[in-house]
């Protein structure tokens, strides 16, 4: 029999729709996977005790004719910074330690709507904070490529889960990166929508003005399926976009045909230093262009001068809405109290911050409250709103130029936990490709382009479109991958040696 856990939510949705399988079978396949696997990989910080009973709702209903949507009894795993009823949501925070929300995430409600069963929750740094899941509370995900590696972050809970066929289908969210940097270190495709198409309802904020929900699939069908299931204007969320978005699935099936390739026009960032990028990710990204390229589009050199500035003005905007957004965990309203015998309530609200949050949270509180006060507003904060204006210039003349700009998804493959842990600059620097397009609002996604030759880890390219343009991201992304795919003669992941390709263990 087939293992259900190595098909595409795509390819599982056609045999659960023909009845070759149930959606039991296919929930039971993959919590048997994640039995196997995940005391290695950790990629989950709670596995749902309803999956089953959820699977075999949607097979009842299957069975008793009803409609039901093209992902209806696909499995699904939540990233840990949406809130879910009938599970823990923590943010990989111990300030949340056993959060019960009660209610959903607007995308959480709208996938089950759907008919996808819900997995469980998937670990990812605190708060969203960081580039390898490292500062979860929980302790680090591990990389299914290498055990000794990170998977990325914040997400790297969703990309893990979906890279060890844990998990056909994820959703994650993106600040400055924690979808797309995860998706290129594991060999998984993620996109961030444009900035207001997905609904942030139920997304524990980090940067309000940054966030955005998305999927982590291991396909760009997928992760068109997922989006169109998510997306859409939301009257919960004040940024919502009241617009009518075209299929994402139906941009990634015309894409895959491969046509659109030809006249399409791709910008490279002339300022885009060789410097800092490592040897292997640079080769596979210009072979990815290469690759492109002989299918008829065209290589345009352009200039994004302030692209660079990026991580520099995001590491001002973040922790200043961040130490905003996280004022609300105040020993009160949510969460862990520390009591202090005798203690006036704002004793009692400091040991509950200094017991609930982690170091990099409370780097970042520090940093924020800092470019926040008064006599340094306009120096720091105000500055870095300035440079976010000129990104948003850059990529308008840039977009005049070309179709969609392309550049590797991240500097490097998977490090090795532990290597950057000390040294926050360091893993700062991991999203200046990422951090551009949440500054200026643009849809954004990382596709593997195959791996690095030096250390066989995988690499992905990014490609970012203007504003509302999320269907061409599809399409592009589905015709190179289609291209690539082939040339491998078979899917990225079925040669990630870590965990094998038929079951669990090293
Ligand atoms: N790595 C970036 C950070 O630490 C991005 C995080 C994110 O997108 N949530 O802020």
């Amino acid at each position: 029999m087939t293992d259900l856990t190595k098909l595409s939510a795509a390819a599982l949705a056609d045999k659960l729709t023909a009845g070759e399988a149930s959606s039991v079978e296919a929930t039971q396949a993959h919590l048997d996977r994640i039995a196997a696997v995940d005391a290695d990989v950790h990629a989950f910080l709670h596995v749902s005790a309803h999956a089953l009973d959820v699977a075999a709702d949607i097979d009842r209903r299957r069975a008793g004719g009803e409609d039901l949507g093209p992902l209806a009894g696909v499995p699904l795993a939540i990233k840990d910074v949406l809130v879910t009823t009938d599970m823990p949501s923590t943010s990989g925070s111990k300030i949340l330690e056993g959060y019960m929300s009660p209610y959903d995430a607007t995308v959480v409600a709208r996938s089950r709507a759907a008919g996808m069963v819900p997995l469980g929750k998937t670990n990812m740094d605190e708060f969203a904070m960081g580039s390898s899941t490292e500062h979860s509370a929980y302790g680090p995900t591990r990389n299914p490529w290498d055990l000794t590696r990170i998977p990325g972050g914040s997400g790297g809970g969703s990309a893990a889960a979906v890279a060890a066929f844990e998990a056909p289908l994820a959703l994650g969210s993106d600040t400055g990166g924690s979808i797309r940097q995860p998706a290129h270190v594991t060999g998984t495709v993620g996109i961030k929508p444009t900035y207001g198409g997905v609904s942030r309802y139920g997304a524990i904020a980090l940067a309000s003005s940054l966030d955005q929900v998305g999927p982590v699939t291991r396909t760009v069908l997928d992760a068109g399926l997922l989006h169109d299931a998510i997306g859409g204007h939301d009257p919960h969320d004040s940024t919502s976009l009241a617009h009518e978005w075209p299929s994402f699935a139906a941009a990634a099936r015309e894409g895959a045909t491969g046509q659109v390739l030809k006249g399409l026009k791709v910008g490279v960032i002339r300022e885009l230093p060789d410097s800092g990028f490592q040897a292997g990710v640079s080769e596979s990204f210009r072979a990815a262009l290469a690759t492109m390229e002989a299918q008829g589009a065209e290589i345009v050199e352009i200039s994004a001068p302030h692209f660079e500035y990026g991580v520099a003005a995001y590491y001002l905007i973040l922790p200043a809405e961040a130490s905003s957004n996280l004022a609300k965990f105040d020993s009160v309203r949510f969460g862990l109290r520390v009591d202090v015998p005798g203690g006036t309530v704002e004793d009692v609200m400091a040991a509950t911050r200094d017991a609930g949050f982690g170091d990099e949270v409370k780097r970042r509180i520090v940093l924020g409250t800092y470019a926040l006060s008064a006599g340094y507003y306009d120096a720091y904060y105000g500055s870095a709103q300035k440079v976010r204006t000129l990104i948003q210039r850059d990529f308008a003349e840039a977009f005049a130029q070309v179709d969609v700009i392309a550049t590797p998804s991240a500097p490097t493959t998977a490090f090795r936990l532990g290597e950057k842990i000390d040294d926050p600059l360091q893993m700062y620097l991991n999203d200046v490709t990422t951090i551009p397009a949440n500054l200026a609002g643009v849809p954004g996604i990382s596709i593997p382009s195959g791996l690095a030759a030096e250390d066989g880890l995988p690499v992905g390219i990014q490609f970012l479109a203007p504003a509302y343009e999320d269907a061409r991201l599809y399409r592009v992304g589905a015709a190179l991958e289609s291209l690539l795919v082939d040339s491998w003669g078979g899917p990225l992941l079925d040669r990630a040696p870590a965990l094998g390709t038929n079951g669990g263990g090293r």
